[in-house]
């Protein structure tokens, strides 16, 4: 039975990646320090022989007995509001937590597989983002904590890569959506999904005219697994070009939830990318990947996880304080 480590396996991309390699088969060692990772994401997975879990902080020297064929490191705060309280911890899992696990891969012989993601690119000057674009990135902006953590380890894997020959895959991921995604850590999706559940009106930063391409998790995590079954080591874009401004997203959640919110406006946070869509012709030559699931359908299968959560976790604040502030 192959081995594979996941970190962040309680986190929302983490846990499905769980789920998926339980089911291929694999034997899997999930890692997470629960900081914004939730154990009830894979409490259904406990009961499996081939699963287990470490509660640990990869920031600090991860050991794993046994053979390991693969790693995966999801392991990273993944919200603006969370780059905001935890920006250190943010910073170490992305550099230092990078560098224990290449370290980990290279000792074991694994092949390893990094979480990068479309912020690498920053605010895009090129529109839509492929893999040779280099990025409009503020190092010292709010988004700079986690923005710089990701594209350091995109560097030190290549790194190993070249230096020490480590079979290395690097997916920048665009932003991704559904069922276990945290309701309240201010990304846009349960922000909006939330606000409406709860009556409120939903809150659009700046004028809503900034864009983004919602990728389903389903398509995302096959996109994930081809990536690592690839031979290819050079970053790959993972997305859905399927692009919307945040204002018709609004709209479009309005609809979909039957509500009939209003939407308010707040100020646009600082260096909040003003568009963002994927370039996915080298997913499509190199993985033979494109996302399937429509964001109609997509949404509709979101909501459904949000509408079965008790009404504490929907009216849990952090989200709202944060509005307030
Ligand atoms: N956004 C918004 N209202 C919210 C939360 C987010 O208008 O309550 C906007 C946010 O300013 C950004 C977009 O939605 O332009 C996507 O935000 P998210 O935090 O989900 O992801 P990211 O900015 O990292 O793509």
């Amino acid at each position: 039975m192959k081995r594979v480590l996941i970190t962040g396996a309680a986190g929302f991309l983490g846990s499905h990646l769980c789920d998926r390699f339980v089911e291929e088969g694999f034997h899997v060692i999930a890692m997470d320090n629960l900081i914004t990772g939730d154990l009830k994401n894979i409490q259904h997975l406990f009961k499996f022989k081939n699963f287990e879990f470490y509660h640990h902080d990869v920031s600090k020297f991860v050991h794993v007995p046994g053979k390991l064929e693969y790693i995966l490191h999801f392991a990273s705060p993944a919200s603006p509001i969370d780059y905001l309280k935890i920006p250190i911890q943010t910073l170490k899992v992305g550099s230092l937590g990078t560098h224990n696990l290449l370290g980990l891969a290279k000792e074991k012989n694994a092949r390893i597989l990094i979480a990068s993601t479309s912020e690498v690119y920053g605010d895009p000057l090129v529109h839509p983002q492929n893999e040779e674009y280099y990025g409009n990135v503020n190092t010292i902006g709010p988004r700079g904590v986690y923005d710089e953590a990701k594209r350091f380890q995109e560097s030190i894997t290549m790194a190993y890569h070249t230096y020490h020959g480590l079979e290395t895959r690097i997916a920048r991921i665009f932003n991704t959506y559904g069922p276990r995604m945290r309701l309240n850590d201010g990304r846009v999706v349960p922000a909006f999904i939330g606000q409406a559940l709860r009556g409120e009106d939903l809150t659009i930063f700046g004028d809503g005219s900034q864009t983004r391409s919602f990728c389903y998790v389903d398509d995302q995590i096959e996109g994930i697994y081809k990536l690592l079954l690839s031979n290819y080591c050079y970053p790959v874009n993972i997305g859905n070009p399927d692009e919307i401004t945040i204002k018709d997203f609004a709209q479009e959640i309005v609809k979909l939830t039957g509500t009939n919110q209003k939407v308010i406006y707040k100020p646009l946070p600082t260096d909040d990318p003003l568009q963002r869509q994927p370039d996915i012709k080298k997913a499509k030559e190199i993985l033979g990947w494109e996302p399937k699931v429509k964001r109609i359908d997509g949404m509709r299968l979101t909501l459904d996880y949000f509408n079965r959560l008790s009404s504490e976790e929907l009216n849990k604040s952090e989200h709202r304080d944060f509005l307030k502030s």
